[in-house]
């Protein structure tokens, strides 16, 4: 049997030797692109070429590429688990034709790889053509239907429609016809009764898609009309759990080597066996495929947090401890002891999992305890929930409860009812969806983005970046558009070259202006998108073919600058002071300040910061020249010693930007030389996950800002304190006031007796005694509380204005209280009267208000009330 490994070499040996160059894996998690989150499809590093963004580098490609599909256009998260052949994170084996070859060589190449190589047997294989859309003018797929003629019997080929059979990116762009290859998995008895040609694309576990070869040929426009494209693509990608599942003749991915290790662990660590119940079945499958998504998004740089695809990573890991806890008996962390297995398997193919296996785990471990502990508090307010429904003889929990506990609790409507069932109740699922699609509709309109087709000037042109060198710049639009964002409308201008570097690799955008004929527009900030900057504008430009001078905001960008430059100096600090372990995790540069996160096991010590920010003050003081290298090979950046970091994408040529022992790849603008930074000061640290710190710094005219702050504090307080000796004066009226507080504390206590004595001799007969004191009532409580207890007939209602608040206080007589009266209530009820409320025990009670003018009143309110209940 070829194992998985082999399996995967195999296909790629195969495209090498039909001339394809082999590539790495992008990272499975995008970054510096607002459209797509994770990548989900072998195509999306090529996107810029197919979009004509950018030049490709070869004319044929192939890889095996991670991809992650819960989100967006591609969701398959709520399948996994319950069936047995769609995962989150799936590897996808690709081959590609930049304009080069066409629908032949796709199909002839992808015959011969499964029936030659691979020997699958070609009776249990079927391709699906499209069968052409009237409404696009696009006719059947002949040439394709002809090509597999020559390979399979004709009813081994199937006309599928626009749904499984035409590919779009998206809502706009490139798009074509395709065409799948199937594999029939099930017994001869099942093939004989009924033909494999009717279980395509029908949903069965056996009859399964394993390949899609796509002709790109169309680009879609945004009024949904399609044009040819210049030069056609061929963009495939074959599930590899999937061909391994056929290869190795099994029944569920999960029964191929890829996985089953991984079963067996967690069979072993539950104390269940795999096979013999469906749902803890799920439950196994759910974790062996969660667990690979979570670790490799972490090894990507990805951490579990509450936005964007850090919360979409922090829930697919809650689903595991899900299902691991409801239907496997997990009480405590159970992922993370799953990583060293996965790591022993698939380290050898992707070595950013081996290199980060501690964080990974103490990460998951992390998160698996808040999980669970937040299961818990869950489940108890669901108890709480349920009691009340039975308490009021219902036995359905309803949907705003059910969806708060979906929304903040994590519980998928499914594990609220399980629970709700095994109590006998149900769940009100109307109204919980009532409460969802709100949600829903909420998220909806607050992400709406229109956007209007480019209209391009020059067709085909891409940016030239001349900012590195340059702040201003003369310039052409090649192409603009509209964007409505919340109701809001802006222009993105793309020009042939520009100043204006545009954000990425955590460097915010250029702002600035651009001129033409005496008018001058702000441009409020740069993004990248597919690969293009583009420049964000209020308004478009009267005449869009006019020549515009493009200028940078020179002093922000130099502030940029300082913060990035100093961004590396530190990052080079930490490795040195704290260890080689320390690798940036994420970073943030802008004119105002900067922000590093990076991988670290515990708080980074005060002395610590001390010793970076005087490592970084002397590579300052040094006044290291910038070595920029626009064009340096990978190899030769990597015997520089430069930093790679996992999760990045990097091409064969890099920029490499050194400033004496710091090394670094990195795209954004630095300082001429480290002396131009001025000065550098962490103002925070802290933690941002298991593992992970973050410093936040400032540098230049915004440290040196930092500093006179901090010093017109100390003045201040000196001028207060009136000494220049801060310490010693500062100490000695520490020492004062507390002397102060112990004869103030015996004054009012002496005072407080005096009160009460006063209010003793006032006792004789009545059932009520009020007064108003000079003090705050608790501090006559001890002495009231003596009179109470002495005299079982009274009730006391004393009443005070210190400090301007209203305050009331009602101690009732053990006989009084016996007789109904209950101070809490009296004072509840009296304290409306000065705007206020408070509470107690029956014998003693005080309350608070706002309103000093309504004290009186209040009293009066207490004494009626304890007299009525009294019966007087
Ligand atoms: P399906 O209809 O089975 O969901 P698809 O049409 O979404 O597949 P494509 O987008 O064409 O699939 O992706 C190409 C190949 O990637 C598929 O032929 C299949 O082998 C594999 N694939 C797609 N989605 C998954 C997934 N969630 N898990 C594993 N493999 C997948
Ligand atoms: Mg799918």
């Amino acid at each position: 049997m070829m194992t998985s490994n082999e399996i995967r070499k195999k296909f790629l040996d195969f495209f090498q030797s039909k001339g394809h160059t082999i590539v790495p894996s992008a990272p499975m998690v995008v970054k510096n692109d607002p459209t797509l989150m994770f990548t989900n499809a072998g195509m999306n590093q090529f996107k810029d070429i197919f979009l004509g963004n950018a030049e490709k580098k070869y004319n044929r490609a192939a890889d095996t590429q991670k991809c992650l599909r819960v989100s967006g256009k591609h969701n398959d998260l709520e399948e996994v688990g319950h069936d047995t052949y769609h995962h989150t994170m799936f590897e996808m084996l690709g081959n590609w034709s930049f304009g080069d070859y066409f629908k032949k060589e796709a199909i002839d190449w992808a015959w011969e790889l499964l029936t030659e190589v691979y020997e699958m047997p070609k009776d249990r294989l079927y391709a699906t053509v499209f069968e052409g859309s009237p409404e696009d003018g696009v006719p059947m797929d002949q040439e394709a239907f002809d090509l597999w003629k020559q390979y399979l019997p004709e009813d081994h080929i199937i006309l599928g429609n626009k749904h499984d059979n035409f590919w779009e990116m998206g809502e706009t762009g490139p798009c074509g016809p395709c065409s799948e290859i199937h594999f029939d998995l099930r017994s001869e008895e099942e093939r004989a009764a009924k033909p494999g040609s009717e279980m395509v694309n029908m949903g069965h576990h056996l009859v399964i898609e394993i390949w899609n070869l796509v002709f790109m040929q169309f680009n879609r426009k945004a009024n949904g009309s399609l044009e040819p494209l210049p030069h056609k693509h061929i963009d495939t990608g074959m599930g590899f759990e999937r061909l391994c599942m056929v290869l190795q003749n099994k029944q569920s991915n999960y029964d191929t080597d890829v996985f089953s290790t991984r079963i067996a662990e967690i069979a072993a660590l539950s104390g269940k066996r795999y096979g013999e119940d469906e749902k803890a079945d799920v439950a196994m499958r759910v974790i062996a495929d969660h667990l690979r998504t979570i670790s490799f998004s972490i090894a990507d740089g990805q951490l579990p947090s509450n936005v964007k695809a850090g919360y979409v990573i922090r829930r697919i890991l809650r689903r595991a401890v899900r299902y691991g806890y409801t239907y496997l008996g997990f009480n405590e962390p159970f992922i993370c002891k799953l990583v060293p297995g996965l790591v022993e398997q698939m380290g050898e193919q992707f070595p950013e999992l081996k290199a980060q296996q501690s964080l990974i785990v103490s990460v998951i471990c992390e998160e698996e305890t808040a999980f669970l502990k937040t299961l818990a508090t869950g489940i108890n307010l669901l108890e709480g929930v349920m009691n009340k429904s039975r308490a009021a003889s219902k036995s359905v929990i309803d949907g705003k409860s059910a969806f708060t506990l979906y929304d903040t609790y994590g519980f998928p409507i499914d594990l609220t009812e399980l629970i709700a069932r095994e109590n006998g109740m149900s769940v009100d699922l109307e109204a919980f969806d009532v409460e969802l699609q709100a949600q829903k509709a909420r998220s909806r309109n607050a992400a709406a983005v229109e956007n209007d087709d480019w209209v391009e000037l020059v067709a085909g042109a891409n940016t030239e970046f001349v900012g590195y060198d340059n702040l201003t710049a003369e310039v052409k639009i090649v192409r603009y558009r509209r964007v409505t964002t919340k109701g809001k409308t802006l222009y993105q201008l793309v020009f042939d070259r520009t100043p204006f570097y545009a954000n990425s690799g955590g460097q915010v955008g250029d702002k600035g202006t651009i001129s033409a004929d005496g008018k001058t527009l702000d441009v409020v900030d740069t993004i990248k998108e597919n690969g293009l900057p583009i420049h964000i504008v209020n308004e478009l430009p009267e005449n869009v073919e006019a020549t515009f001078t493009a200028v940078v905001d020179e002093e922000s960008r130099l502030a940029s600058a300082r913060h990035h430059s100093v961004t590396h100096l530190m990052h080079k600090s930490l490795r040195d002071i704290l260890g080689s372990h320390v690798e940036q995790k994420g970073s943030l540069v802008c004119p105002e300040y900067l922000r590093f996160d990076f991988s670290h096991f515990q708080k980074v010590s005060d002395e610590e910061l001390r010793q970076v920010e005087k490592a970084v003050n002397r590579m300052i003081r040094a006044n290291y020249a910038l070595d920029e290298r626009r064009e340096c090979s990978i190899e030769e950046a990597q015997k520089a010693g430069a930093m790679m970091l996992f999760g990045e994408k990097y091409g064969d040529k890099v920029r490499m930007i050194r400033f004496g022992e710091s090394v670094e790849l990195c795209g954004g603008t630095h300082v001429s030389a480290t002396g131009v930074i001025g000065q550098f000061k962490i103002v925070a640290e802290s933690a941002i996950s298991a593992g992970v710190r973050r410093i936040e710094a400032v540098a230049g005219g915004v440290a040196e800002e930092a500093g006179y702050k901090t010093e017109e504090t100390l003045k201040e307080i000196q001028k207060t304190v009136g000494s220049p000796v801060l310490l010693q004066a500062i100490r000695k009226m520490m020492e004062d006031n507390a002397e102060l507080r112990k004869e103030i504390e015996s004054f009012r206590a002496e005072k407080a007796k005096a009160v009460a004595a006063e209010i003793g001799k006032m006792i004789d007969g009545q059932k009520v005694i009020s007064k108003i004191v000079d003090m705050p009532v608790d501090m006559v409580k001890d002495a009231v509380y003596a009179l109470r207890t002495a005299n079982p007939d009274v009730a006391i209602v004393l009443g005070s204005r210190e400090g301007g608040k209203p305050m009331l206080a009602v101690a009732v007589g053990d006989n009084l209280v016996k007789a109904g009266v209950k101070a809490g209530d009296v004072v509840r009820t009296a304290a409306k009267e000065m705007q206020g409320g408070g509470g107690g025990q029956p014998f003693y009670a005080t309350a608070g208000g706002k309103n000093p003018e309504g004290l009186e009143k209040a009293i009066a309110v207490a004494e009626e009330m304890i007299l009525s209940a009294v019966g007087k």
